[in-house]
């Protein structure tokens, strides 16, 4: 079996399940515990933010270890729209979001908060003079992502970040950063951003782990309390190994960034020039995309009988994003595009990793021309 599921999840690097079994086997201390131990697993974790935070040219105090980045989203919106209420009950994100971004501002609407909407262009970006035109006095809150983990669509955050931080310069930033670490340029201060998640098993690290980086000066209404762990912003006690094999992950797939771009970039042209030749099929993910995030709808074929096909030919895909692809719903991200339901039905996503060869992608080509026939056959034979 091909695995062609990145987005979703990474295999983890030999060197993180390594370091996981190391700390924990051996600093199973806890790090507020005074003893020698819990210095010890005190200081890894101070070494870990120094890794991470040297990682995005932040400081080591402006990085909080979560859960993940569906926490560190949770956290940013509903962390700045608490803490900020007395300023203004305003938000701005867009229609591309991740449901970690997305529902945290539907839930803040249901209690009273505004939310501004901002919808993409046909093919998924996001105009930053859109963005900036919806920010008031009161607006708290802008959050855009980097890369959309649907259809892989680049947002420019540098003319975002500017342009907001024009008409308010109080309002914060966040940028949900998952899909482009390790595959795009961060720049945080570049795109004056004053928040942004990771989570780390999208870089081959471990799975439930993320970080959010929270600027200096920047203060989160907590969303877990009961404790002074992460500097008073996330109380609990610490998943040590799941930290420091985290940073692993981070410098790891930081450094491999040139992979992606000089390797991975052009099998993924190659994948979308094979799946835009196929008949019937419609290519969503774009040319100047991130670059191992390949997506198109099969319009009029629900995506998951299509993955189904695949699977059976031994190629792992996805049907969208991991966490909507039980929906049996259109892709709110493909509708907010403008697709019709018909293409929002039938999506399928598949994700490249560093790993991933010429050979692989030119089985996968050959999988899809065979699926796509099998199915127009089977579908001829019903009518
Ligand atoms: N944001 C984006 C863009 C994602 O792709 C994901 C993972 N599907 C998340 C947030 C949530 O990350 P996690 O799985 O670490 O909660």
């Amino acid at each position: 079996m091909l695995y062609w599921d990145y987005a979703a999840a990474a295999p983890p690097y030999e060197e993180v399940v390594q370091t996981l079994e190391q700390v924990m086997r051996t600093h199973f201390a806890n790090p507020s515990s005074l003893h020698r131990g819990g210095e010890t697993a005190n200081g890894l974790i101070k070494r870990a933010r120094e890794v991470c935070a040297a990682a995005l040219g932040v400081l080591p105090q402006e990085i909080i270890f979560t859960s993940g980045a569906t926490e560190s989203n949770n956290m940013a919106v509903k962390g700045a729209a608490l803490q900020l209420q007395g300023r203004g009950r305003h938000l701005v994100t867009t229609e591309l979001e991740h449901p970690s971004v997305y529902e945290s501002c539907l839930q803040l609407q249901k209690l009273g908060w505004e939310i501004t909407w901002i919808a993409p262009d046909s093919k998924g970006v996001v105009e930053p003079s859109k963005v900036a035109a919806a920010v008031r006095p009161d607006t708290v809150l802008v959050s855009v992502m980097h890369v959309n983990n649907e259809i892989g669509t680049v947002q420019p955050l540098r003319e975002i970040g500017e342009q907001v931080k024009a008409v308010n310069s109080r309002t914060l930033f966040h940028v949900d950063g998952v899909q482009g670490y390790g595959k795009l340029e961060v720049d945080l201060k570049g795109w004056q951003a004053d928040l942004y998640s990771l989570s780390a098993h999208k870089l081959r690290g471990p799975r439930g782990t993320g970080i959010l980086y929270i600027r200096e000066g920047v203060t989160l209404f907590p969303l877990l309390t009961g404790g002074s762990q992460e500097q008073q912003h996330r109380a609990g006690t610490e998943n040590v190994p799941g930290i420091v094999a985290s940073a692993k992950a981070v410098r790891m797939s930081g450094e491999q960034r040139h992979v992606f771009v000089n390797r991975i970039a052009p099998l993924k042209k190659r994948l979308e020039d094979t799946i835009a030749a196929i008949p019937g099929l419609v290519l969503n993910s774009q040319p100047d995309g991130a670059p191992h995030i390949v997506h198109f709808s099969y319009p009029g074929m629900k995506g998951e009988v299509l993955a189904r096909k695949l699977e059976e030919l031994g190629m792992a895909v996805s049907t969208r994003s991991a966490c909507s692809s039980r929906l049996a719903e259109p892709s709110r991200v493909l509708l907010s595009m403008g697709r019709d339901t018909a293409a929002a039905l039938g999506g399928i996503r598949i994700s490249l990793g560093d790993s991933h060869t010429e050979k692989d992608v030119m089985e996968l080509g050959q999988a899809l021309h065979a699926a796509v026939q099998a199915l127009k056959i089977a579908e001829g034979g019903m009518k």
